[in-house]
C-alpha cells in the first residue's frame, strides 16, 4: 500500500487489475500444475489398476482352469469307478449265478449221494441213525452244581452242535480234562431249531415202506431230558405222562406216523387193511400190557411175558391188541395207556424215563384170491384165520374190537375165508428209558433196582448190536426183556431207525458222548437186506 501513496485512483485501479491479473495467472498455473499432477497420478493408478485387474483375471483364469482340470479329473475318476463298479456288479452277478448253479448241482449231487447211501444202507441192512440236538432250555442252567459250576465254567454252555445236516460237532474244554473236539456222522442230524415237522419228514418214507410190506422200528435213545418223549410223542402235559393232542404242530413221531399210516391206507382199496395197536411198558425187566382191561372194561396194567415161537420169532402171548379205525382213536387209546403208568400200583415210578415204552401198530392186509399160496410169509396165521373165519371183513373186526373172539360161520363165509389171505406188517415205536449211567453210590432200594435194570437193559441192547455187528453165532437177545421183545426188529426183520436225542449243554457232555458213541456203533451194524413181505398187486378199485 506504500507504493500506492500519491497515485491516482486510476493508477490504483490499474494496479489492482494488474495485480488481480497476475494472481489469476498464478492461480491458473497452480491449477494447471495440480491438474497435471492429479491426471498423472490418476493415470498411474489406472495403469496399476489395469495391471492388477489383468493379473487378477489371469489368476482367475489359471485357477478356474486348474479347478476345471480337477473337476474333469474327478469326473473321469468317478466314471472309471462307475465302470469298475459295473464290472464288479456284472462279475458279482455272474458269480452269484455260478454259485446258484453250483449250489443246485451240489444239492442234486447230495440227493443222489443220499439216495445211493440209502440204497447201500438197505442192501447192507444197516441201522439208520438220526440225531436230534434239542435247544438249550431254562432248566439246563439250574444245575445244583453251584459250587463247582463257577470253577468249571458255565454248565449251560453249548458243547454239541449240528455242523451240517449230517454232522454233529462236539467241542468241550473243561479245566482238568483233555479238551475234546470231535465230529460224528449220521444219516441225518437235526439242529435245535428244527421242528417236529422236519423230523417227521425224514420218517415218513419209512411208513410208505411199511405199507409196501416192510416191518419198521423207530427207537429214541438218549439220556433223561434229552427230548426222547418230546420227539416220539410230543410235549407232555403238566404232571401227566400223556401228551397234548391239541397242539398239532407239536405232535411227535408216534401220532404223526399213525396219521400217515391212515392216510396211506385211505389211498388203498377200501376194506383191505386194518390197524391194531398194542402198548407195552418194560419196567424193571418186566413187561406190562398197558391196554389190558379188567372184567369191567377198565384198563389196568397186566404183567405179560415174552416168548420165542417155533419159527424163532419173539411174541407176547395174550397181549392186548386193540383195533383202531383212525388216528384220533389211536391217540386216545395210547394216552389212556400212558396215564396208567402213573396210577397203577405196580408201576409207580416218578419219571416216565425210568421205563421203556413200546407202541406197536400192526397193519393187516387182507387179499382175496386163489393162488397167492406161495406169496405169504405169515402162512400159519393166515391158515388159522381161514379156519376160524372170525374176521371175514375188517369192519367186523373193528366192530368186535378184539382179535381173539370166534363165532359161528356160514358155509358162504367159510368159502370167502378160504380165498382170503392176510399179511401183517408191524410198526414198532420205542421211547427208551434214560441212557445216563446212574451212579449207584448213595442210591438204595427201589431207585437202585430201577437204575440197575435200566443200565442192564441198555447194555443188553448194545451187546446185541455188538454181537450182530461181529456176526457172532449167538446173539444174546434173551439177556433182557427189552431185547427179547424187540428181537425181530433189531435182528434184521425191520427197517430200524435209531433217533439219538442229545442235550447240548456242557453239563451233559459225558452222557452226550456216550449216546453219540452208541449211535456210531449202531450205524456200523450190518444185518443183511431187510425182507419184504410179498404183496400181490392189488388194483386201486376205489
Ligand atoms: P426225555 O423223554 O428224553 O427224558 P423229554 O422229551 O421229556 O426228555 O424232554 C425234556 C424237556 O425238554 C421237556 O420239557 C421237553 O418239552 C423239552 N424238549 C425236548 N426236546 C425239545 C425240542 N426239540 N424243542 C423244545 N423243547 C424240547
Ligand atoms: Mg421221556
Amino acid at each position: 500500500y506504500q507504493g500506492l501513496a500519491g497515485r491516482s485512483t486510476n493508477q490504483v485501479l490499474q494496479l489492482y487489475a494488474a495485480r488481480g491479473q497476475q494472481m489469476k495467472l498464478q492461480r491458473s498455473s497452480v491449477v494447471t500444475q495440480l491438474h497435471g499432477a492429479i491426471k498423472k497420478r490418476l493415470k498411474q493408478d489406472l495403469k496399476s489398476l489395469r495391471s492388477f485387474a489383468l493379473e487378477l483375471s489371469k489368476d482367475f483364469k489359471r485357477q478356474s482352469k486348474a479347478c476345471l482340470y480337477q473337476v474333469l479329473a474327478t469326473l473321469h475318476g468317478i466314471q472309471l469307478q462307475n465302470e469298475a463298479m459295473r464290472m464288479f456288479q456284472i462279475k458279482a452277478f455272474d458269480l452269484e449265478q455260478c454259485l446258484q448253479e453250483v449250489t443246485e448241482r451240489y444239492e442234486k449231487e447230495k440227493q443222489k449221494r443220499k439216495a445211493l447211501h440209502n440204497s447201500l444202507v438197505e442192501l447192507r441192512g444197516n441201522i439208520r441213525v438220526h440225531c436230534r440236538i434239542r435247544p438249550l432250555l431254562p432248566f439246563d442252567d439250574a444245575s445244583g452244581h453251584s459250587v463247582s459250576q463257577d470253577r468249571q465254567g458255565n454248565f449251560s454252555e453249548k458243547v454239541a452242535y449240528a455242523a451240517d445236516d449230517e454232522t454233529v460237532f462236539v467241542k468241550c474244554s473243561r479245566p482238568g480234562h483233555a479238551s475234546v473236539s470231535k465230529n460224528f456222522q449220521f444219516e441225518r442230524v437235526y439242529n435245535d431249531l428244527e421242528s417236529q415237522d422236519a423230523v417227521f419228514a425224514d420218517v415218513a418214507p419209512l411208513l410208505t415202506s411199511l405199507l409196501d410190506g416192510y416191518n419198521v422200528c423207530i427207537m429214541a435213545y438218549g439220556q433223561t431230558g434229552s427230548g426222547k418223549t418230546y420227539t416220539m410223542l410230543g410235549p407232555q402235559l403238566e404232571g401227566n405222562l400223556a401228551f397234548s393232542i391239541e397242539e398239532e404242530s407239536e405232535l411227535g413221531i408216534i401220532p404223526r406216523a399213525t396219521q400217515e399210516v391212515f392216510r396211506l391206507i385211505s389211498e388203498k382199496p377200501p376194506g383191505s387193511y386194518w390197524v391194531e395197536v398194542s402198548v407195552v411198558e418194560v419196567y424193571n425187566n418186566e413187561i406190562f400190557d398197558l391196554l389190558a382191561k379188567d372184567s369191567y372194561g377198565k384198563v389196568f396194567g397186566v404183567k405179560r411175558d415174552v416168548v420165542t415161537t417155533r419159527e424163532g420169532k419173539s411174541d407176547v402171548p395174550l397181549l392186548t391188541h386193540e383195533t383202531v379205525g383212525n388216528s384220533s382213536e389211536f391217540l386216545h387209546l395210547v394216552n389212556k395207556g400212558l396215564q396208567l403208568r402213573v396210577t397203577h400200583p405196580t408201576l409207580v415210578h416218578a419219571h416216565s424215563s425210568r421205563s421203556h415204552l413200546v407202541v406197536t401198530l400192526t397193519i393187516t392186509t387182507v387179499v382175496f384170491g386163489d393162488n397167492f399160496g406161495t406169496l405169504w410169509e405169515d402162512e400159519q396165521t393166515s391158515q388159522r384165520l381161514n379156519k376160524e373165519a372170525s374176521c371175514t371183513f375188517p369192519q367186523k373186526m373193528r366192530d368186535n374190537k378184539s382179535t381173539s373172539s370166534s363165532r359161528a360161520s356160514s358155509p358162504v363165509q367159510l368159502e370167502a375165508a378160504e380165498k382170503m389171505k392176510q399179511i401183517k406188517t408191524r410198526l414198532q415205536l420205542v421211547d427208551l428209558a434214560g441212557s445216563e449211567c446212574v451212579g449207584m453210590s448213595g442210591v438204595t432200594g427201589a431207585a437202585l433196582r430201577e437204575a440197575s435194570f435200566i443200565n442192564r437193559s441198555l447194555s443188553a441192547l448194545a451187546d446185541v448190536l455188538g454181537a450182530i455187528a461181529e456176526q457172532r453165532a449167538h446173539v444174546p437177545y434173551r439177556n433182557s426183556k427189552l431185547t427179547h421183545l424187540l428181537q425181530d426188529s433189531i435182528g434184521g426183520d425191520a427197517k430200524l431207525l435209531v433217533m439219538l436225542c442229545i442235550s447240548p449243554g456242557q453239563k451233559y457232555f459225558t452222557e452226550s458222548m456216550q449216546s453219540l458213541g452208541f449211535g456210531t456203533r449202531a450205524r456200523q451194524v450190518q444185518r443183511g437186506q431187510v425182507k419184504k413181505k410179498n404183496f400181490p398187486v392189488l388194483s386201486k378199485g376205489k
